[in-house]
């Protein structure tokens, strides 16, 4: 297989995928510290054709390359199989807890943020907007997750400060501000949204945010677009 280009960025639409010839190299991802090290095999060409974190790191100088390891203290376990699955089966992550819908779902999204997978960040914010049409609830209580860890790229907290807004009134926004003790940042993405629709501003309904189109939140290359 060609050596990935170091300049071309990792796909971001769905119909993008790696040639299946060269799926002869497996890598090792050992995460967590010791004692609690676990270790995850994937094929280095899927990996490295998805993430642009992998593609320095495995296909570049560092020793990384050389050992085919990659050491990964301070990632979640959990997280990072919600992760593979999503590479190998394209298998979206729900939430087993009562906590929060959408809990799994942004912190999968800050990983492939941090790890440059664009096809997946942007699959997770579809599945964020489906979820919340759906169920009909927002992720009002995850805001301020969103805006400490989602730093690459600003499309999550972007995605989620339209959605808190355009569902609720202005009274219900400042019971979440009290009950969530949002942060002065997120207070402050809350302003702009509000700034940005006027003083005649209008409660969204299911249908209109099911007809969204989200590649406004996506991390897409100029002139990419996901198709319909
Ligand atoms: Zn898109």
């Amino acid at each position: 297989m060609t050596p990935l280009s170091m300049k071309t960025p990792p796909p971001s639409t769905l119909d993008q995928y790696p040639p299946t010839e060269a799926l002869d190299t497996i890598i090792e991802l050992k995460v967590g510290q010791h004692p609690n090290i676990k270790s995850f095999f994937v094929h280095k060409d899927l990996i490295t054709f998805f993430s642009g974190f992998f593609r320095a790191a495995i296909c570049g100088n560092f020793a990384e390359a050389a050992s085919g390891v990659v050491n990964l203290p301070t990632e979640d376990a959990d997280t990072v199989a919600a992760f593979i699955s999503l590479l190998y089966f394209r298998i979206l992550p729900v939430s087993s807890g009562e906590t929060s819908k959408f809990w799994p779902i942004c912190t999968l999204w800050i990983l492939a943020d941090r790890w440059e997978t664009p096809i997946m960040a942007n699959a997770l914010i579809d599945h964020m907007r489906d979820q919340a049409v759906t169920l009909w609830i927002h992720p009002s209580n995850l805001l301020n997750l969103m805006y400490e860890n989602a730093l690459e790229s600003p499309g999550l907290r972007r995605f989620a400060t339209m959605v808190v807004v355009a569902v609720l009134s202005n009274k219900k926004l400042k019971e979440m501000q009290e009950t969530f003790e949002w942060s002065s940042d997120v207070r402050l993405g809350i302003l702009q949204e509000l700034l940005s629709h006027g003083t005649d501003r209008k409660l969204v309904g299911r249908e209109e945010l099911a007809m969204l189109d989200l590649c406004q939140y996506h991390q897409h290359k100029e002139g990419v677009r996901c198709s319909k």
